[in-house]
């Protein structure tokens, strides 16, 4: 047995080791040493209901998940220029979740490598350099995406936009133009994306891609009202952009179906998927059609030592065959459900909660100091999840304000 550390330990060793910009959870964190289900435990052997991990999707440690790891890992595990049987018979059970004409795979490590490939394929195919997202977007951690993530480049420490990306409004019915009261705030909405797509090609910046999440997670979990991304879509499509759905937050059945988009009847021409597709191990994918994906293959070769490797693909098959097996895509909807119904009972008791967005077990509900003015209750919403942490209950604020609490459970 190796000696433990305590939670004092770790603090102090981890602000001397770890760089200062990879912040930390809670000014008081529990030192965890071991999950199971949905349940954290920490170094005293008390257990928090976690409300936050979506990457654990079907729970911490779970059985099947483990078994299907060591399996392989004690079998054989090596790089994709290999042939092993693992990585097709991934790659088929994943495109039997996507709708026609998705069907060739890219087998990636983290959903920011899945967003900069996007990226990279979509500029190469069109030949073009602009692209267009959504006001406060987060797409990842690697120099492109971070330069297509308002998150970052508006926020603290950040440079503003590069030349190349154009935001458009946030379609967020609480804060937005057009509210909940608005039936056609969804069109409304895609005709203001509409005019930025058409200012920006009709200029000469022509767009090689539209980037959108299908529900906005670091955003402040933004559901999107209906007719959205089917309007953006036309527009960016009308100027000759490929369509991007970065899942890589809400996908692979939390929402209700496999897929974020097909709640706004959109099919994008690339999607990007990371985060629960691995249940936690480093597993995310590129899905895009033949045309795209040969277009892409200019004799240069893409190759990714660990993407798609047979130990990565054993677990991602895992991963699908339990939310199939388990019916974790209606148990999300059922689940999400009776907790979106509680949490606006909450709501009317409660004047700090100015909106409650829920879409199966993904929810968001956003504090405010007054109602009318919808004053961001930032301070508040941290102090709210570190309280219920003493309680036992893991969550955590995020959003534009940082003042949402993000509940999306394994
Ligand atoms: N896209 C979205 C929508 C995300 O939420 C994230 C992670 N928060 C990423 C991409 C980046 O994924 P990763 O951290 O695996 O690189």
């Amino acid at each position: 047995e190796e000696p433990e550390l305590t939670v004092d330990d770790v603090v102090t060793i981890r602000a001397r080791r770890i760089a200062r910009s990879q912040r930390n959870y809670y000014a008081r964190p529990m030192n965890l040493v071991r999950g199971r289900d949905v349940w954290f435990y920490d170094e005293d052997g008390l257990g928090y209901l976690d409300s936050l991990n979506n990457v654990t999707h079907v729970g911490h440690a779970e059985p099947r998940i483990t078994a299907a790891a060591a399996r392989q890992m004690r079998k054989l595990n090596t790089n994709s220029r290999f042939v092993y049987p693992q990585i097709v018979t991934y790659a088929e059970k994943l495109v039997a979740t996507l709708p026609d004409p998705l069907e060739v795979v890219f087998l990636v490590c983290s959903g920011s490598e899945a967003n900069d490939l996007a990226l990279r394929i979509a500029r190469q195919v069109t030949g073009r350099r602009h692209v267009v997202n959504i006001d406060g977007a987060y797409h990842g951690n690697t120099g492109v995406v971070t330069g297509i993530s308002p998150n970052r480049y508006k926020g603290p420490g950040g440079q503003g936009a590069p030349p190349t990306t154009h935001e458009v409004c946030i379609p967020d019915r609480y804060r937005g133009a057009y509210g909940y009261d608005d039936p056609e705030a969804g069109a409304k909405y895609a005709r203001d994306a509409a005019r930025v797509i058409e200012r920006i090609d009709a200029d000469g910046r022509r767009p090689a891609a539209f980037i959108a999440e299908s529900l906005m997670g670091t955003a402040g979990n933004i559901v999107f009202p209906d007719g959205y991304l089917a309007g953006a879509f036309a527009a960016a499509r009308r100027a000759g952009a490929l369509c991007i759905s970065d899942e890589v937050q809400v996908g692979v059945g939390r929402l209700g179906p496999w897929w974020g988009f097909e709640l706004q009847s959109v099919v994008p021409d690339i999607v990007t998927m990371g985060k629960p597709l691995g249940n936690g191990h480093p597993l995310a994918a590129v899905v895009t059609t033949r045309a795209i994906a040969d277009a892409f293959d200019t004799g240069m070769k893409y190759f990714n030592t660990f993407g798609g490797n047979p130990v990565s693909c054993a677990i991602g098959e895992a991963v699908l065959d339990i939310v199939e097996r388990d019916g974790l895509r209606a148990r999300a909807q059922d689940v999400g459900g009776y907790f979106a119904t509680s949490l606006r009972r909450l709501q009317q008791r409660q004047p700090i909660i100015g909106d409650v967005r829920a879409q199966g077990l993904y929810l968001g509900v956003e504090l405010v100091r007054d109602r009318a003015t919808k004053e961001p209750a930032t301070r508040e919403a941290f102090r709210v999840t570190e309280l219920t942490k003493e309680r036992g209950v893991v969550v955590f604020p995020n959003g534009v304000h940082d003042n949402v609490l993000k509940i999306k459970p394994p």
